[in-house]
Formats: structure tokens, sequence, C-alpha cells
């Protein structure tokens, strides 16, 4: 791990009320989710507005998710200090401080150039050093830091990226939001098994969609 944190309670009231009492059980998530000080990644809202228990606009017409969409994400990917972690969509870097919490390091790649600008002053001011930005389309995945334990998606493609599939090592665990990109979506696990992938369909979600190709600064 390469930072911590003074203890917050808003954030671990947050952990108690929204995580604890749902189905959020792994401890590396229920710890990173107590200490990283989500309020710095909306610093528009009042403090405390900022740990309540739904999306908050990010400006650009994005969103940091909900937390407790953050926390069972970051569960379904079993994440552990030895994983090497692809992310699509830093947004704010919430998400992306919270991996980064956990993993080893963590690879995260985003379409809004001054959305990716903004997360990398702020984690570095944090002192993550083991989070690398990149500016780019992310159905591209990062193929020369490939291949990645874990990668997680978090915007919503109509399908699963065939790119980034390819770009998990074996065993390695995907997390991506998949269906309509105008409503709702379900959130699908797969898991690479050699040159197969096992997917499974898990909650329902509604995340901002995927955009294909284009960079925007
Ligand atoms: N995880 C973020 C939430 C991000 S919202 C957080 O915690 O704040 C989804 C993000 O995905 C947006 O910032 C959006 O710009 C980005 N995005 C959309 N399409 C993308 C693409 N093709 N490649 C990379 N990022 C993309």
């Amino acid at each position: 791990m390469s930072v911590t944190f003074e203890r917050n309670k808003y954030a671990e009231r947050m952990v108690r009320y929204q995580l604890k009492s749902r189905d959020i059980y792994d401890p590396n998530v229920l710890e990173a989710m107590s200490r990283v000080p989500r309020h710095l990644f909306v610093p528009s809202e009042p403090v405390s507005r900022a740990y309540e228990d739904h999306p908050l606009p990010i400006g650009h017409g994005q969103t940091i998710s909900q937390p407790y969409m953050v926390a069972f994400m970051t569960q379904a990917l079993s994440l552990t200090d030895r994983d090497k972690v692809l992310e699509i969509g830093t947004g704010s870097g919430y998400q992306t401080a919270i991996l980064g919490y956990i993993a080893r390091e963590v690879y995260t790649v985003e379409r809004i150039r001054v959305l990716s600008v903004r997360a990398k002053k702020l984690l570095h001011s944090l002192g993550y050093d083991n989070v690398f930005f990149k500016v780019g389309d992310g159905y591209k995945g990062w193929k020369e830091k490939a291949p990645f334990s874990r990668i997680l998606v978090t915007a919503a493609a109509p399908e699963i990226p065939e790119e980034l599939k390819w770009q998990l090592n074996d065993n390695g665990i995907m997390v991506i939001p998949v269906g309509d990109v105008s409503s709702f979506q379900e959130l699908m696990i797969i898991v690479r098994k050699g040159l197969n992938f096992d997917v499974k369909r898990s909650i329902a979600c509604r995340f901002v969609p995927l955009i294909e190709g284009k960079i925007e600064d």
C-alpha cells in the first residue's frame, strides 16, 4: 500500500450504514472505503453530502458512482495487494483511489483530458505512487502495460469490449456494466480461463456510457 489516511468519521459512518448493512464484507474493501476521503473527489459539494447514498455530478456530464456501487464492484474483483489493475473511466479518481489503496498497481484510462489531469493531481497530492494515468479510448485498454490480473470498467458498454478481454491474464477477473447504455445495465463478472471466458451476470446498475473513439480536451 502506498498511502495512509487519518480516520474519517463520515467515511466510517458510510461504511457502517451503506456497506456493512448490505452485502459488503471484504475486509480490504471496507478498510479502503472507511479511509479514502471521498469529499476531496467532489469539491463542489458540502463534505457530508459527498458520503451520501447516491451518485453525484463531477462535471463534463459525468458522475462519481454511489459508494455502494464502488464497494460492490471492488468486492467483485476479489482484490489483493498482488493485483495489477486496469481501470477504464478514471472520472473523479475516487474508484481509482480505492483500487490503489488495495492493489499493487493501478493503470487508469480516461477519455476526457481535464478529468484525467485533475484526478492525477489529486492522487499524487494524497501520496499515491502506484497509480498510472492515461488519456485515451478505454475500448482499447492499455496494451503496452497488459496483461492485468483485474480489469474494472466504470462506464456502460453495449457488449463486452473484445480488446479488453484479451488484456486479462489467465484466471484474471473483469467487472463491467453491460447492456442498454441509454437506460439500465447488468454488472457482468468475467473470468478468463485460457482461451475461454466464464461470464456471470450480477446486479442491475446504471452507468454513463462508454464512448468509443474520440478524446475530449
Ligand atoms: N469511476 C469514476 C466514475 C466515472 S464515470 C469515479 O469514481 O469518479 C465514467 C467515466 O468514464 C467518465 O469520466 C467518462 O468520461 C469515462 N469514459 C467514457 N467512455 C470512455 C472511454 N471510451 N475510455 C475511457 N474513459 C471513458
